[in-house]
């Protein structure tokens, strides 16, 4: 499991950070100030940094100094556009540049990217007894070999990914199998779920969900506490965008409010099913 630094010196943004990245796999350290950072640098392997660029005490720069000599990939997450401040970032070494507002999806896209040109990659996915290698597509279960068909990996895989996320049986189907499901391939998905649970022994961890799907139980391990209104703002519904994050503060529904229009809700029928619905703004 890929260990990553978050520096963010705004606390909702690098908990909604920590929070997609857990979700996708990746082990997490935050530190909101500098020197933080730059003392986490000194005592912990990281697989890869994300950088705000202003920040108390130290800024994003120095602390790209102090990783250079460990080889530690860096991705500068920050509200500065212009290009001169991408090109200083590029030019000091950093391997990628995500600017404010950005979905949840194409930071970990852009993780995937860097972690696998720098070496970094052969990510794991872990979640109860089972781990995932995400590169061979294989199944292990207490250190054994687990045999999934394709497709019943990929469908794991998804769960895994969204791990206390409830997930639509037609969101499934297209994410997986591809192509608009029907009632038939509703039913397809209802199979393919029972023989998961069959064969990982998960009859209580893959939980029905009345109305919507399926959902992987979250485990009870994360001792960061919660934001509140939990995480099942991932895969919304549609219809209802005002209550996006479902958190009580403006400042959390500046920061969930603004996820993007799908040119295809039409054809899913307003049902919920993108994770770029996260939307983290400066
Ligand atoms: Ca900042």
């Amino acid at each position: 499991m890929n260990n990553i630094l978050i520096v963010e010196d705004e606390h909702l943004i690098a908990r909604l950070i920590e929070m997609t990245l857990t979700r996708a796999g990746y082990r997490c350290t935050l530190a909101e100030d500098g020197r933080t950072a730059a003392d986490l640098i000194e005592t912990t392997n990281f697989d890869m940094a994300l950088l705000d660029i202003m920040l108390p005490g130290l800024d994003g720069y120095a602390l790209l100094e102090c990783l250079r000599p460990q080889g530690v990939p860096v991705i500068f997450i920050t509200a500065k556009s212009a290009v001169k401040d991408r090109v200083q970032g590029l030019r000091l070494g950093a391997d990628d540049y995500i600017t404010k507002p950005f979905a949840a999806e194409e930071l970990v896209a852009r993780m995937e990217t860097v972690l696998r040109r720098t070496g970094r990659g052969g990510r794991e996915l872990c979640a109860y007894d089972v781990v995932l290698d995400t590169v061979n597509h294989t199944a292990r279960q207490n250190g054994e070999p687990v045999e999934l068909r394709r497709l019943e990996y990929d469908l794991l895989e998804l769960l895994m990914r969204n791990r206390g996320a409830a997930i639509y049986r037609d969101v499934m189907y297209e994410r997986v199998w591809g192509g608009i499901p029907d009632t038939e391939s509703l039913r397809t998905v209802d199979t393919h779920i029972a023989r998961l649970r069959k064969k990982l022994g998960w009859m209580d961890k893959i939980e029905t969900v009345y109305k919507i799907g399926y959902r992987l139980k979250k485990e009870d391990c994360t001792g960061n506490g919660s934001l509140p209104g939990g995480c099942s703002f991932f895969w919304q519904q549609k219809k209802e965008p005002k209550k996006t994050a479902a958190v009580s503060t403006q400042r959390t529904r500046d920061l969930g409010a603004a996820r993007p229009q799908d040119p295809q809700s039409g054809s899913r029928k307003g049902r919920g099913l993108n994770e770029s619905s996260i939307t983290f703004r400066s």
